[in-house]
Formats: structure tokens, C-alpha cells, sequence
């Protein structure tokens, strides 16, 4: 789906799977001939315009793409107020939260369920953290009548109940993991330990932009629909590009969804935000490039929380979405090559950013977004008048409203 050319930001990986020193694919042998596998179908799939019709076709009837570009002019003027004179940028929405589902992740899961179709794998597992991949999972499962396996961590299991009991409405199995702390990062594990053992006939659909090689790849190939259709409305509406995008990053899927497209528009800066939780200073944040540093997880080399022994330590945030231990590998080399910025936002800056939406626009979003409206709230007064960012608003708030709630000290 990408097209290769020279000096360009969007041709990487290379054929093994290497963002500049980040990425490639650290499995332990018995996985090889599947990721091998893998990689194969999804060049031939990546060639093949009824695969990519099928997916266009889902995207549209389905889960109802392509999703609004919006101009949002009460958060505008809101953040005006404080601008000096002449200064204040326009902010415009990506609604990825009208989604079916509500968020993203569906994108990348019916690229995937196609993917196993086409390579004849009639099981389907995943890997969940506070459960909204599990969900995206589970609904595209139902939709094309595979049988699903979803591993939880067993503390996460308890967290998040609501999620739980979508999946099994949906017909999915939750297995809750015991191993380790009994997070993501565990669940991750007996997934791909799952995956060795059942080859012949299962799939794993991973949630985010990373895991070994190739599916920081295709992952952001599917998520790229996002950013592909942003840039052809933004042009249709404006006549021209935006100045700033800015995502929110848990794994950075939906960030490298908007990114990609426009990363070859030299006029176009990007900034990425992570979860600082109650902020850098401790461990209770999920930032893994403002506050990690390099190692290996879940099949790649990218930017990992992490101790002085190199355990993997579990990250905080307000926002379940976003405590991904680790980041996708292109992330990390875009850091590292300059063309992305980030930045990161606390519980606190995101939970006003949330509420400022919410009173501006009439739109609840997810905490995850809430924390790219956050980084917005700092940066939009110094931008002129005339120039545009663009958010991506991933997720809606409708899950978050227990945890709001509670952070603003609201009984209900
Ligand atoms: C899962 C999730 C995220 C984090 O995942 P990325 O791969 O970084 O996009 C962000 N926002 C929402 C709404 C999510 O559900």
C-alpha cells in the first residue's frame, strides 16, 4: 500500500523489518515460519485490488468511513482568549470516534480478519490490556462467524468488567492470565505462546503498531485510511494542508494512522503525546520515549518502560487505552530522525482537556485523545491565526465516564 521511493520517510521498514535500529523480529525460532508466513501473504495481499476492495467496502458499509473532518470553532475561540493578538491556530477534528465501535482499533482489526481469511485460519486470537482491542477483536469475529480467543491479564480482567462481558456478548472466550503481574505485557506472551502451538489453524491480531515484523507494518498500512482521508479532505475543504497533526500514543497506532500519509509533506509538523500520568518524576506515567529507553518486547526493538535490569515495569495512566508498555518501532526512529515530535500530557492536564471538549463542542471524547486536546491547549496560542492543526480524535468518552467521574470526585 506504500509506495517505495527514494529519501522518503515512508519507506521503511526495510525487508526485515529494521525502522533505522528499531523494530525487526526477535521471536524465538518456532515462531519464524509464521511470521515468515505472514510477511508473504501480506505482500500478495498488499498487490491485490480484491482485497483492497473488500476492505474499502467493509471501511465504508460497516464501520462507517469515511469519518467527518470537522472544524471546531468554540474550542478555537476558547483558546484564542488566551492567545496573544493575531496568534490562536484552527483546530479541526479527525471523528474516528464515530467508528463503529468508537474508536479506531476496527480499522486495523477488519485488515487483519481479511488477512486470516485469505490464509484460510479459522481461529482467531488477541491480546488485551483494558479490553477495547479484545472488543474491536470480538466484533470483527462475530461479523465473519470465526471462533475468538481473547488473553487478559487476570488483574486486568477485573478492571474491566464492561469490556468482559462485551466480548462474551459477542461470543468471544476471555482467558484471564495469571502469569507475571497479570497485565498486558503477560497477555501479550501466552498470545504468541498460544500462536506457536495452534499454527495450523489460528491467527493472532495484534491491537497496536508493533510486535515483530511485519506487523508494525501492516498495521500502520491499515490504520493509514485515516490520515489518507484526512489529507483529501483537508485539501477539498481548505486548499491546503494542515500545519500540525497531533495524536495520542498508547502503542501508536492511531497516531501512525494520521502521521503516515503526510509524512513526505515537508510543510507538515507532527507531534505525538504520551501519558505522563502523575507525571515523569516516578514510574506512574506510560510515556516509554520521554521516560524509557531501548529494548526488546513483544517481538521488536523499540523505546520500553523499563527498570535498571531491564524488567518491564508497568506503566500508569488515567486513560486504560494508553498504558502500553512500549511504543511501535517507526515511532521510535522518527524520533530518533527528527521528523516527529513528542511531548506528553499528565492524568490532570488531559482530564481539563476532556472537560473543555466535552462544554466546547458538544463531543465526549475518550481520555486517550483527551490527551492530544491537552498538548493543543499548550501549543495553539502560539501558532498564527491562519494555521491549522489537526487532532485525531480516536475514541469516544462513553467508556471513560466511571473513571471521570471518580477522578472528579462525583458520586453517581
Ligand atoms: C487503544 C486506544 C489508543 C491507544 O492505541 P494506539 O495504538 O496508540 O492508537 C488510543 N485511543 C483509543 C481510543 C484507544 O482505544
Amino acid at each position: 500500500m506504500t509506495e517505495s521511493k527514494p529519501n522518503s520517510f515512508r519507506n521503511q521498514p526495510d525487508d526485515r523489518g529494521h525502522f533505522g535500529q528499531f523494530g525487526g523480529r526477535y521471536v524465538a525460532e518456532t515462531l519464524m515460519p509464521l511470521i515468515l508466513d505472514l510477511e508473504r501473504e501480506y505482500t500478495a495481499a498488499k498487490a491485490d485490488d480484491s482485497f483492497r476492495a473488500e476492505f474499502d467496502d467493509l471501511l465504508e458499509h460497516y464501520v462507517g468511513r469515511p469519518s467527518p473532518l470537522y472544524y471546531a470553532p468554540r474550542i478555537t475561540k476558547e483558546l484564542r482568549k488566551e492567545a496573544p493578538k493575531g496568534k490562536g491556530a484552527q483546530i479541526w477534528f479527525k471523528r474516528d470516534e464515530l467508528n463503529h465501535t468508537g474508536a479506531h482499533k476496527i480499522n486495523n482489526c477488519i485488515g487483519q480478519i481479511l488477512l486470516a481469511r485469505r490464509m484460510g485460519k479459522t481461529r482467531i486470537i488477541a491480546e488485551t490490556g483494558a479490553g477495547q482491542h479484545g472488543v474491536a477483536t470480538a466484533t470483527v469475529c462475530a461479523r465473519f462467524g470465526l471462533p475468538c480467543t481473547i488473553f487478559m491479564g487476570a488483574t486486568d480482567v477485573k478492571r474491566q468488567q464492561p469490556n468482559v462481558f462485551r466480548m462474551k456478548l459477542l461470543g468471544a472466550e476471555v482467558v484471564p492470565v495469571t502469569s507475571g503481574r497479570a497485565t498486558l505485557k503477560d497477555a501479550m506472551n501466552e498470545a504468541l505462546r498460544d500462536w506457536v502451538a495452534n499454527v495450523h489453524d489460528t491467527f493472532y491480531i495484534i491491537g497496536t503498531a508493533a510486535g515483530p515484523h511485519p506487523y508494525p507494518e501492516l498495521v500502520r498500512d491499515f490504520q493509514s485510511v485515516i490520515g489518507r482521508e484526512a489529507r483529501a479532505q483537508m485539501l477539498e475543504r481548505t486548499g491546503r494542508l494542515p500545519d500540525l497533526l497531533v495524536a495520542a500514543i498508547g502503542g501508536g497506532s492511531n497516531a501512525i494512522g494520521l502521521f503516515h500519509p503526510f509524512l513526505d509533506d515537508p510543510s507538515v509538523k507532527m507531534l505525538g503525546v504520551e501519558a505522563a500520568g502523575h507525571g515523569l518524576d516516578g514510574d506512574e506515567h506510560a510515556a516509554s520515549l520521554a521516560g524509557g529507553f531501548p529494548g526488546i518486547l513483544h517481538g521488536n526493538k523499540t523505546y520500553l518502560l523499563q527498570d535498571e535490569d531491564g524488567q518491564i515495569t508497568e506503566g500508569h495512566s488515567i486513560s486504560a487505552g494508553l498504558d502500553y508498555p512500549g511504543i511501535g518501532p517507526e515511532h521510535a526512529w522518527l524520533k530518533e530522525s527528527g521528523r516527529v515530535e513528542y511531548t506528553y500530557a499528565t492524568d490532570k492536564e488531559a482530564l481539563d482537556a476532556f472537560q473543555l471538549l466535552c462544554r466546547t463542542e458538544g463531543i465526549i471524547p475518550a481520555l486517550e485523545p483527551s490527551h492530544a486536546i491537552a498538548a493543543i491547549v499548550k501549543i495553539a496560542r502560539e501558532m498564527p491565526e491562519d494555521s491549522i492543526v489537526l487532532a485525531n480524535l480516536c475514541g469516544r468518552g462513553d467508556k471513560d465516564i466511571f473513571t471521570v467521574a471518580e477522578a472528579l470526585g462525583v458520586e453517581m
